[in-house]
Formats: structure tokens, C-alpha cells, sequence
């Protein structure tokens, strides 16, 4: 068994209260979701339906050759289309029947919407049904909002996963359906794992291609992989599927207890387990062993951005030995990240939502050892010397699962690191 840090009395920090705020808030649009998922799902195109600033976030954030052919695009509105005098819907028909005549490849086509789509309400749902009775059989047009109303940008593949679930074939077939985009290496990771335990029939969505959509229904369980996936979890739920409950898979921890939760549901005996997961296990501790002599007796403190928060809170926690001063997350979520609560230790102060200047005012008054934030924030507190960890790096690195645990606790330990060579006086 692991060497980990003593499962919390009672049920953690399950019960205790959190601190709600409702303020001005720093957080990503979810737009930035495509740069994933458009790698995820190889014939699938996500076409932005805003304004030269969507354009240009997804250009920066993707960082693609404007000769490659990548399967996202912006289809511009134009002030003339924001001042009500075109019919943006005419040009936007107009767009897709060029797009899809030049790239026969696509066979789900997204249209996403934005702040300047939605201040115009342009009805995209509408648009998506015309376009797909259009363009039937060979392509499927959904739509989904990345606008930046109200929204942390993690919540573009939640709305992006919940617009397909509507669509998936239905099924009474007894199966595991695993819900998250992961990279495709690291999926492979999984479904190896969960085949050597004896779990039937393994599905997953995101799909890599169309024509591997997974089908759901009543015997369907569904087990999340990223904790940011509400809508799509209540929609499979409208669908008949249950949940499973289970830890995040970040760590050895959260990967052992992830399996341990479906082995249960789907009798794997013990020994089998045991067997399976031994190897892999003492991999991954050695890995985040590695990390760890940075990280021990370090603090941290969570600002509210990738909806990660309380799961990584648990991993640094409890495998890599630092104290977390406040984990704030922009929703949470007690049905999807109830477990990991569970096992995080009674002390910091669990945050839900954002004012971001009286964050601000009780991050400096901390003065953590390292401040996890967004991108927007990051700049301005390392000026005040906090040493701080990019929040959108977690969702854009492999970190799931036994053989990415160790990656996992190195991101947190680099900028420490960085920060005791450039005390030292040393190059980095
Ligand atoms: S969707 Fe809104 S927040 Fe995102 S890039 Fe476009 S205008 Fe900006």
C-alpha cells in the first residue's frame, strides 16, 4: 500500500463552509476549449461565429502557421453584421457551404458562439439545425456558446460535450463511458488499464472521429475524467446514465482511488487490482518522489480559474506535502468533486466564485509560497514577488493518470525552482 498522508478525519472538507463571492471576476473565454478539442476530434472543425478578437485569442492561445489547414476558423462579424444591417445568417450559410465544399474531411462542424454573437443574438442553434438539414448526411452542425458571459474557460468543452449529447445513438448495453478530453496518448494509458482490470465495454467522448461516437442509455456509467463537465454530466444523466462518484485521476492517489471506484462498480475482484496496478503505482510515486523535495512544507494558494482547484488542491496536498492556504474554484460542483473534498485535510479556505481584488488583498496577506492563477494575474503578482503557476498549463499538459503523476508535480515544482536559482544568482 502507498505511504500516503492519512485519510482526513470526518469528511475532510466535505462540510466545511465556503466563502462565496459574487465580484469582478479574471478569468479566460470558453473559445480558448477549441485549441484541444479541435486536436481531440480529428474530423471535426469549430467555427467561432465573433469578432476579430475571438479571431485573434484563438490564433495567439493556438499558435498555428496560417499555411497549415487547422479545424478551427472565425467566421468575422463585421460592424455592418453588428449594426443589424446585414443578415449575418445569409453570410454565415454562405461561409459553411464554402468551408465544407473545400474541406470534405469535415464531418462535425461547431458553431461556436461569442460576446458579439450572442450581443446580436444571433440564434446559432437555429442556424445549426438549417445548416445541418443542409448538409446531411455527411456532416452533423451543432452549437455551443465559448462567449466570455459568464463563463471560465473550461466551459467551452462542457458546453461543447453537452451540444453532443443530445445526438449519440442510444444503447441499453451494460458499459463504462468516460467523459473528458484527454490527450490521445494518455487515453491510450487508460483504456490499457481498464482492459487488463475486465472492464467490459469501454466507451469515451470525445470520440477521436465521428463515427466512433459512443452510444448511452440507461446501463450506461458514466465516470468524468476532467471535473469541469456539469452540463454534460446532466445531460448524459437526462439520458438515462448514472454517475459514478469518484477522485479525479491526478496523482497516484486520485489514479488509484479513480480506478479502485470503477473496479467496484464493475466487480473486479481485489487481487486482480492489485496486480494491475502495483507497477504502475510504484512508478508514479517515484516520479512525484522526485518533485516533492521541492514542493514538501510549501504553500499554496488557488486562485479560481480551471475548475481543477480542489482535485490538484488534494494531489499537492496530500502526495507532495504542501499546505493549501485558499482553494478557490469558480463553481463548485459537490456531486463531481465531492470525493476529493473529502479527502482534503480541514484547514484552507475553500472559495467559490470571485471578487478578485479582496482575493488579492488575502493572497498578499498570505504571501504563499505559490499562487496558482490565471494567466491575466500572473504577471502582476510575480511583480510583488509571488511566485505563480499558470492555471491553463494544467489543461493544455498531459496530466492524468499514473504515468503523467510525475509531470504533474514537476509543473508545481518549477517555478519554485526557477525562483531559488534566480535568488541564487544563478542563470535559469
Ligand atoms: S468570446 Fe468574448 S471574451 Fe472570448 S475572445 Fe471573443 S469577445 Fe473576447
Amino acid at each position: 500500500m502507498t505511504d500516503l498522508a492519512p485519510l482526513p478525519a470526518g469528511s475532510g472538507c466535505r462540510d466545511v463552509p465556503v466563502l462565496k463571492q459574487r465580484g469582478q471576476r479574471e478569468v479566460f473565454c470558453g473559445l480558448t476549449g477549441i485549441i484541444w478539442l479541435h486536436r481531440k476530434m480529428q474530423d471535426a472543425f469549430f467555427l467561432v461565429v465573433g469578432s476579430r478578437t475571438c479571431a485573434h485569442l484563438l490564433q495567439a492561445a493556438a499558435g498555428v502557421m496560417i499555411f497549415a489547414e487547422p479545424r478551427f476558423g472565425t467566421a468575422i462579424l463585421e460592424e455592418k453584421d453588428l449594426a443589424g444591417l446585414a443578415d449575418a445568417n445569409v453570410e454565415l450559410d454562405r461561409e459553411v457551404a464554402r468551408l465544407l465544399s473545400r474541406r470534405p474531411d469535415i464531418r462535425q462542424l461547431f458553431l461556436v458562439g461569442s460576446c458579439p454573437s450572442e450581443v446580436i443574438k444571433l440564434d446559432l442553434a437555429r442556424a445549426a439545425e438549417r445548416l445541418s438539414a443542409a448538409h446531411a448526411p455527411h456532416v452533423r452542425v451543432l452549437n455551443y456558446s465559448g462567449s466570455g458571459i459568464e463563463t471560465t474557460f473550461t466551459q467551452g468543452e462542457d458546453a461543447c460535450l453537452a451540444a453532443m449529447v443530445p445526438v449519440l445513438p442510444a444503447t441499453d448495453a451494460r458499459q463504462l463511458l468516460v467523459v473528458g478530453a484527454l490527450p490521445d496518448v494518455v487515453e491510450d494509458q487508460m483504456l490499457g488499464l481498464l482492459a487488463d482490470l475486465g472492464v467490459g465495454t469501454v466507451r469515451v467522448l470525445p470520440a477521436r472521429r465521428s463515427s466512433a461516437l459512443p452510444a448511452v442509455g440507461p446501463n450506461t456509467v458514466v465516470v468524468l475524467a476532467q471535473p469541469f463537465l456539469g452540463d454534460t454530466l446532466a445531460a448524459l444523466e437526462r439520458r438515462g446514465a448514472r454517475h459514478l462518484p469518484a477522485p479525479f485521476p491526478f496523482g497516484e492517489e486520485g489514479t488509484t482511488q479513480w480506478l479502485a471506484a470503477v473496479a467496484r462498480e464493475f466487480g473486479v475482484p481485489s487481487q486482480t487490482f492489485d496486480a494491475v496496478t502495483a507497477a504502475p503505482r510504484a512508478r508514479a510515486r517515484k516520479a512525484v518522489a522526485a518533485a516533492t523535495e521541492t514542493l514538501r512544507g510549501r504553500s499554496v494558494f488557488f486562485f479560481p480559474d480551471s475548475q481543477l482547484e480542489i482535485p490538484l488542491a488534494r494531489f499537492l496536498t496530500r502526495e507532495c506535502g504542501m499546505t493549501a492556504v485558499e482553494v478557490g474554484t469558480p463553481y463548485l460542483h459537490t456531486a463531481i468533486v465531492g470525493p476529493d473534498l473529502g479527502l482534503l485535510a480541514p484547514g484552507p479556505v475553500i472559495s467559490e466564485g470571485q471578487d478578485v481584488d479582496l482575493q488579492l488583498d488575502r493572497a498578499r496577506a498570505a504571501r504563499p509560497d505559490l499562487t496558482v492563477c490565471g494567466l491575466g494575474l500572473a504577471n502582476p503578482l510575480e511583480a510583488e514577488g509571488l511566485t505563480t503557476k499558470w492555471a491553463i498549463e494544467l489543461v493544455f499538459t498531459p496530466v492524468h493518470f499514473y504515468e503523467q503523476a510525475g509531470d504533474l508535480a514537476g509543473l508545481f515544482a518549477r517555478p519554485l525552482r526557477r525562483k531559488a536559482v534566480l535568488k541564487a544568482g544563478v542563470p535559469a
